[in-house]
C-alpha cells in the first residue's frame, strides 16, 4: 500500500480498467485532501505539481510532503512533476525528489521532441525516475482551434515511432483535449484513443480533463486511457467552496476555520472525480 511508482500504478490501472486521477495541487491542503478523497473511495491517486508554481510553492517542498503523505496513506499514492517545459526543469524536478516527471517537448518538431525526451530519460534512468512525454500538442482551451484542429492531434504512426525511439514510460496525447477553461464543449476523438491504445504498449495520459463531459471521460477509461490530469476544476472547487462558506460580514474571521470548513466540500468534489474514473468499481 502507500507510495507507488507512477509507472507501476498506471500499468495496474490499465490492467484493471480504471482511470487514475492526477490531481494538480498548489498547497499542502490540496495534496492532503486529494489523498483523503482517495482513501475514502478506496482507490489509488496521483499527486502532481505544475513546476510553474515554484515561485508560489517550492517544488522540493511539494515533493517532500507529497511523498510523506503517500508513505502514510492507506491506498497507493504516486507523486509526479507535471509539464516540464525544458530538460532543465525536468532534471531540477528529479533533483528536488520527484519520482516521476513529465518532459513536454510537444511544441517542438518531432525529432527535437524525441531528442529532449531521450536526454531527460537518460538522467531519469540513473535515478530510477519515471518519465511521461507528450506527442501531438495539447493546447489551450481558451482557443477554439486548439480543441478542434485535428492537425495538432496525436498521429498513431508518429506515436509508435516516438515511443520506439524514446522509451518513455507513458504518453500524453492530443485527442480534442486542451488545458484550462474550454471556450466550447470539447469532443474527444474516441476512435483515435482506441487506435492509440491498440498501437502502443505503454499507458496513455489525458491532459485538460476539467469540464470534459462525463460520458467522454468514462468512454476514455473504458477504451484504456489511464492517467487523467485535473487542475482547473480542483482550483475552482476550492474557490467555490470558499465563496459558499465565507461570511463577508465577519470582520474578525479565521482563515484557519474557513480552511477546515471547506475541506469536506473540496474532498467530496475530488471523490466525485474518482468515482467518475472508476466505472468498473475497482477498489483497493
Ligand atoms: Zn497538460
Amino acid at each position: 500500500m502507500a507510495y507507488i511508482k507512477v509507472k507501476e500504478l498506471l500499468r495496474h490501472a490499465t490492467d484493471h480498467h480504471y482511470g487514475v486521477a492526477a490531481i494538480n495541487v498548489f498547497s499542502y491542503e490540496s495534496a492532503c485532501w486529494a489523498v483523503r478523497a482517495a482513501e475514502q473511495e478506496h482507490v489509488p491517486i496521483i499527486i502532481q505539481l505544475y513546476p510553474g508554481f515554484d515561485p508560489h510553492i517550492a517544488c522540493r517542498h511539494v515533493a517532500s510532503f507529497a511523498l510523506d503523505m503517500a508513505e502514510k496513506a492507506s491506498v497507493p499514492v504516486a507523486v509526479h512533476l507535471d509539464h516540464s517545459a525544458s530538460y532543465e526543469i525536468a532534471v531540477a524536478g528529479i533533483r528536488d525528489g520527484f519520482p516521476s516527471v513529465m518532459i513536454d517537448g510537444s511544441s517542438l518538431p518531432f525529432d527535437e521532441n524525441v531528442a529532449v525526451t531521450r536526454k531527460t530519460i537518460e538522467v531519469a534512468r540513473i535515478f530510477g525516475v519515471d518519465v511521461e512525454a507528450e506527442l501531438g500538442h495539447v493546447g489551450s482551451g481558451s482557443r477554439a482551434e486548439d480543441i478542434t484542429d485535428t492537425s495538432k492531434y496525436t498521429s498513431i504512426e508518429e506515436a509508435v515511432e516516438f515511443v520506439r525511439q524514446t522509451g518513455c514510460d507513458s504518453l500524453a496525447v492530443a485527442v480534442g483535449n486542451a488545458h484550462g477553461v474550454y471556450v466550447q464543449v470539447p469532443h474527444l476523438d474516441l476512435d483515435r484513443i482506441k487506435a492509440l491504445r491498440a498501437a502502443l504498449d505503454i499507458p496513455l495520459v489525458l491532459h485538460g480533463c476539467s469540464d470534459i463531459p462525463d460520458e467522454s471521460i468514462q468512454a476514455s477509461v473504458n477504451l484504456g486511457m489511464s492517467k487523467f490530469n485535473i487542475a482547473t476544476e480542483i482550483d475552482r472547487a476550492f474557490y467555490q467552496s470558499v465563496r459558499r462558506t465565507i461570511n463577508m460580514e465577519e470582520e474578525k474571521g479565521s482563515l484557519f476555520r474557513l480552511m477546515n470548513e471547506i475541506e469536506a466540500p473540496v474532498t467530496e468534489f475530488i471523490r466525485g472525480k474518482l468515482r467518475l474514473l472508476n466505472p468498473n468499481r475497482y477498489r483497493v
